[in-house]
């Protein structure tokens, strides 16, 4: 096939006008709020008036623990979407908004690759309907009205040292991670340590993602803490008087944007969670109105079955009340090279005993998804130097762990590449053999969560936090905090708190460093090592390629 580049290959698209794409599912113009002429969100009127109908399957895709070789969730996501349409199916993908930051950075963008895309992919890994500007004004609203609060005589009696509410933009910048806001004098309020995160680490993300409709949203909003009194009582984002603004802020960031894919098929681009601080997913209204619209709805989660698919099923669905038909697991003969040890420069050659050797990691995140009650599937995701015999190599192994594995081309083919899969998955949703449930209840304790996913999903022997997390873990028990899921943040490079112990590892401990109650999103943050939540440029930042050409064109992204 050809060798054209991502950005090439949406530019070639035939799009077809939005309003097309929203009769596909049914979606009358008058219900389109468009955004140019192929962009639109979908009116909130429209999604009440849909309620009454029934769901379709929901298909989620994940993945093995992620390499530097490249996965393609995305572009499976796209891709699977597209096989279904094809083979008779009535399908819509959904998926996240991209940030800036990476697109700038080291990343990319979010829009899938090949011939598994969604379009305008520019304009989506740009400020698409200007979601993540809304949401970056929203949170740095709040942020504004606290340091005025305290400036106006502090009647709620913030402690200026317990603020754990800070600001926020949509960019990679490591300059900004701590900052002394404040200075210059009387006028100017009080000085004070504080810092920047990625807009896509925000609370309000989060919030906006899991909120049900506008009413929630704002409850949510309030319900954000974001500082303590000397006597360590909450201050939340109600006392401060922040909530109504910031959801006039977000009523329109609120409804879901429809986009098409290559193949001119529906496809829902809405919000972007980080994927270790928060839970990873598109928007829940997203899901659950294109579950209302199309017979299937195949969407996504961040980073490896670990940690997204785990926060998908515990967190998303559980809030949502959504539960999946059909899982795929994507994998690729490249990671499971990887994870048997080649290192990134020698995954050109055939190498089948490191196929077989990185099979662990895939045969342990078959067997995870498993006890949630889910039929998973594996889609090898070809890369064209993969060769048979370690096509075959995998298709083997997965036979062996009471799973399927099914080669799929979209990336060089679309929708041709993925018919296989997509008539599987279609036949296995229809099935009913879903039986979903969460992995623990809500009523375990805060650390008896965190136990249940180290032993059951990292397989690790045991938990280590020190007195002073369970401490803090009790007392939010206390203040009615208890019945939350716990959200997990450690690396996504393998199953344990080590980025370098590929497979499946066994024997280690996963050290709890730092909890954080997100009252608003309704979730405890549980951190395990570092973890970044303002991104630094790479030496060679993407954005040294990205320009403008002759024809006033976009070159450089990907
Ligand atoms: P993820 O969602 O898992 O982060 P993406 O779907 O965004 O991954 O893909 C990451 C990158 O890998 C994209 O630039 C995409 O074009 C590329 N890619 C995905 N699948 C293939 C493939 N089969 N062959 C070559 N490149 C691929
Ligand atoms: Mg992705």
């Amino acid at each position: 096939m050809s060798h054209k580049s991502d950005i090439e290959i949406a530019r070639d698209a035939s799009k077809r006008p939005i309003q097309e794409i929203g009769a596909k599912l049914g979606i009358d113009a008058d219900h389109l709020l468009p955004y140019g002429h192929d962009k639109a969100k979908v009116s909130q009127d429209f999604i009440n008036s849909v309620q009454g109908n029934t769901d379709g399957k929901l298909i989620l895709v994940t993945a093995i623990n992620p390499t530097p070789a490249g996965e393609g969730k995305t572009t499976t996501t796209v891709g699977l979407g597209d096989g279904l349409n094809r083979i008779g199916k009535r399908a819509a993908v959904c998926i996240r908004e991209a940030s800036l930051g990476p697109c700038f950075g080291m990343k990319g963008g979010a829009a899938g690759g090949g011939y598994a895309q969604v379009v305008p992919m520019e304009e989506m890994n740009l400020h698409f309907t200007g979601d993540f500007h809304a949401i970056t004004s929203a949170h740095n609203l709040l942020s504004a009205m606290i340091d005025n609060h305290i400036y106006w005589g502090n009647e709620l009696g913030i402690d200026e040292r317990r603020i754990v509410w800070r600001r926020v933009m949509d960019m990679n910048d490591r300059a900004l991670r701590d900052v002394v806001v404040g200075l210059g004098g009387v006028p100017n309020g009080f000085s004070r340590q504080t810092g920047f995160d990625i807009t896509v680490a925000s609370e309000v993300m989060a919030i906006l993602c899991l909120a049900r409709d506008l009413g929630d949203l704002e409850k949510r909003l309030g319900d954000i803490i974001v500082a303590y009194t000397r006597e360590r009582e909450p201050i939340y984002a109600r006392d401060i008087g922040a909530d109504g603004a910031m959801t006039v802020l977000l009523k329109d960031a609120m409804q879901p944007n429809l986009v098409q894919t290559l193949e001119n098929n529906p496809a829902f681009v809405h919000g972007g969670p980080f994927a270790n601080i928060a839970h990873g997913c598109n928007s829940v209204i997203a899901t659950t109105t294109a579950l209302k619209l199309a017979d299937y709805v195949v969407t996504e989660a961040g980073f490896g079955a670990d940690l997204g698919a785990e926060k998908f099923m515990n967190i998303k669905c559980r809030k949502a009340g959504l539960a999946p038909d059909c899982v795929v697991l994507v994998a690729t003969v490249r990671a499971m090279k990887m994870n048997g040890g080649v290192a990134k420069a020698d995954l050109g050659a055939e190498n089948v005993d490191a196929v077989n050797e990185g099979c662990a990691n895939l045969g342990r995140h078959i067997g995870n998804l498993k006890q949630f009650g889910v039929p998973v599937v594996v889609a090898i995701n070809h890369f064209v130097t993969d060769t048979d015999a370690e096509v075959q190599a995998v298709k083997d192994y997965v036979a062996t762990q009471g799973s399927e594995a099914i080669l799929c081309q979209h990336w060089a083919k679309g929708s041709e590449g993925t018919e296989e899969l997509a008539t599987r998955v279609a036949e296995i949703a229809e099935s009913g053999v879903s039986q979903f449930a969460p992995l623990y209840r809500d009523d375990l304790s805060l650390f008896e969560k965190i136990e249940r996913i180290a032993t059951a999903i990292y397989r690790a022997d045991e938990v280590l936090a020190d007195k002073k997390i369970r401490d803090q873990l009790r007392q939010w028990e206390e203040a009615g905090f208890g019945h939350l899921p716990v959200c997990m943040a450690k690396t996504q490079y393998s199953f344990s708190t080590d980025p370098n112990l590929r497979g499946a590892p066994t024997g280690h401990s996963v050290p709890v460093r730092e909890v954080r109650l997100s009252a608003g999103a309704g979730f405890v943050v549980v951190i395990c090592g570092e973890i970044m939540t303002m991104p630094g440029l790479p030496r060679k930042p993407a954005a040294l390629e990205i320009g403008l050409n002759d024809m006033g064109q976009i070159e450089g992204l990907f």
